[in-house]
């Protein structure tokens, strides 16, 4: 088998212009970026907003293994088998971060022959969002601390300070700094640090807008720090909203390129699964929905975490509602949920892939639990053994519940046939009744706990000290009707990565919260959260180059 980046480089691509025509775009409604990209323009997405809707299709997982399970992959390859078997079909997936590129992650558009091109593009410079979040977010931090520079007529609370700056690198070594030093001139020092750009709230803000005034509106609420008596400052209180739209113009409208098979993905915007809500902005699964009669989606992580932050923050929000959910297991995700050791995966262990069906089961059920048919993708590895398989078809067989053998990694869209008409028969029969988890209404830290026990099935949830009262000065402050976004491990359903399975009765511990105001949604800190990674002892730079024709080595 070729390696990823072989495959994406063999891929016999069309003009984008022509993917732009299989969704009735003409010349006027993309701005290419090359031969193989196009942004979709502002006003050609304006233009959709008659069209009658599509089915809108998400992918998401059982707990996973370190290394993915194949989400993207799966939503790549279901996409393409759709159109194989005649119904037109859109994929909206994430854009990818540069840093972890260069630490030890794969790609982040799909793999084998279930992936995206240009996967290189994609996975670096892209069209530039991602440069663009990164400036206006420092535009902003340069604003803020220019105001106290020049007298502080805000009288921000150095202190208190928020705001960060980011930057789409894994470098450690800014995680916390000392800025102003130097003297006078260079204003006052301050302790602050750097995220990875897709932590930034500017990013969770450009998946969530609505259009270019949605967008500014948000900008302008997001709390940047307080005063000396503790009241909120925002981006509009620094007179920065404005620029920071200007900065963001392009980078709002989605971008559009094709599978390996030639059919058209959207790929736009990347938030963090953690701390954000951690799927493609709201602007292209819309404009997908208009323009195609499936859309295939993937939210991060695995069901309790991504599929959770996907219904409960981005539907509710964009007044989305699903038609039917694809749940990819994966044999070696399954044992390791039974206990098996990670160096142990490539044995056979049938009672470990049965042990692990537990976790599946769970997510299941709790997917059942927003009113979403699910069927489960069974995303099909080498080494997977045909006694394993029975014994998850057994499973899922005595659960009620449809599974599907998948082998587009390894062939493409021909592949995930069966898995394509399965979907499309469920989305078709029109069985969903999506309803959201919580309301509007409940107070925010019953939203909290409501997620805790039902999806994850604690006993409770835990409030550190300050944590009731910062929630109520919200509500108070008429941040009431937010939704919740949790970070947690993604590993496990407790905040303890190394449990597996379908745990239950365990406490989950809300160590913080915090409140993005301009996203829209109160994050509870549950566990340890990285916004700045670093890299390994060996990063994948070392390996990276360029050829002597100029192609990029060791990349993927
Ligand atoms: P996720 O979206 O769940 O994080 P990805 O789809 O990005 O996972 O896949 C993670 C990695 O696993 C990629 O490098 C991909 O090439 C590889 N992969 C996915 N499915 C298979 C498979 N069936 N066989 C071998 N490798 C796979
Ligand atoms: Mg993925």
């Amino acid at each position: 088998m070729l390696s990823d980046i072989e495959i994406a480089r063999g891929a016999d691509k069309r003009p984008i212009q022509q993917i732009a025509q299989k969704l009735g775009l003409g010349a006027r409604d993309i701005l290419p970026y090359g031969h193989d990209k196009a942004k979709i323009t502002h006003r050609a997405l304006a233009g959709l907003a008659d069209r009658p809707q599509g089915k809108l299709i998400l992918v998401t997982a059982i707990n996973p293994t370190p290394a993915g399970e194949g989400k993207t992959t799966t939503t790549v390859g279901l996409g393409d088998a759709l159109n194989r078997i005649g119904k037109q079909a859109t994929i909206c997936i994430r854009e990818a971060s540069l840093g972890p590129n260069f630490g030890m992650k794969g790609g982040a558009a799909g793999g084998g022959r279930a992936q995206i091109v240009p996967m290189e593009e994609m996975n670096l410079h892209f069209t530039g969002d991602f440069h663009a979040i990164t400036s206006a977010h420092n535009l902003l931090a340069a604003m803020i601390d220019n105001h106290i520079y020049w007298g502080n007529a805000l009288d921000l609370d150095t202190r208190r300070i928020t705001w960060r700056r980011v930057m789409d690198m894994n470098d450690r070594a800014l995680r916390d700094v000392a800025m102003g030093l130097g003297g006078v001139s260079n204003g006052f020092v301050r302790q602050s640090g750097f995220d990875i750009t897709v932590a930034s709230e500017v990013m969770a803000i450009l998946c969530l807008a609505d259009d270019l005034a949605d967008l500014q509106d948000r900008l302008g609420r997001i709390i940047i720090g307080y005063t000396r008596d503790k009241k909120p400052v925002t981006a509009h209180d620094i007179g920065a909203a404005g620029a920071m739209t200007v900065l963001l113009k392009d980078a709002l409208q989605p971008n559009l390129v094709q599978t390996l098979e030639n059919n058209p993905a959207l790929v736009h915007g990347g938030p963090f699964a953690n701390i954000a809500h951690g799927c493609n902005s709201v602007i292209a699964t819309r404009a997908a929905l208009r323009m195609s009669d499936y859309v295939v989606t993937e939210a991060g992580f695995g069901a309790d975490l991504g599929a959770e932050k996907f219904l409960n923050i981005k539907c509710r929000m964009a007044g989305l509602s699903p038609a039917a959910c694809v749940l990819v297991a994966t044999i070696r995700a399954l044992k390791m949920n039974g206990g098996v050791d990670k160096q142990d995966l490539g044995r056979e262990d049938v009672a470990a892939v049965t042990r692990g069906c537990d976790n599946l089961g769970r997510h299941i059920q709790n997917l059942r639990g927003f009113g979403l048919p699910v069927i489960v993708a069974v995303n099909h590895f080498d080494g997977d053994s045909a006694a394993e398989i029975e014994a998850l078809h057994a499973y899922c067989a005595s659960h009620g519940v449809r599974a599907v053998l998948a082998r587009h990694w390894a062939e493409g869209g021909a592949g995930a046939e069966e898995l394509a008409h399965a979907v499309s028969e469920i989305a078709d029969a029109g069985a969903a009744d999506f309803h959201t988890l919580y309301s509007d209404s409940m107070p925010l830290w019953q939203k909290i706990e409501t997620i805790c026990t039902r999806i994850y099935r604690a006993s409770h949830a835990e409030p550190a000290a300050g944590v009731m009262q910062q929630l109520a000065a919200w509500e108070a402050a008429d941040f009431a009707d937010l939704p919740v976004c949790i970070a947690k491990t993604p590993y496990s359903f407790t905040t303890d990565p190394a449990r597996r399975g379908a745990p239950e009765g365990h406490v989950v511990p809300v160590r913080e919260v915090r409140l993005s105001a301009g996203a829209g949604f109160v994050v509870a800190i549950c566990g340890e959260v990285m916004t700045m990674p670093g890299l390994p002892r060996t990063p994948a730079a070392e390996r990276i180059g360029l050829g002597p024709e100029g192609q990029i080595r060791g990349l993927f």
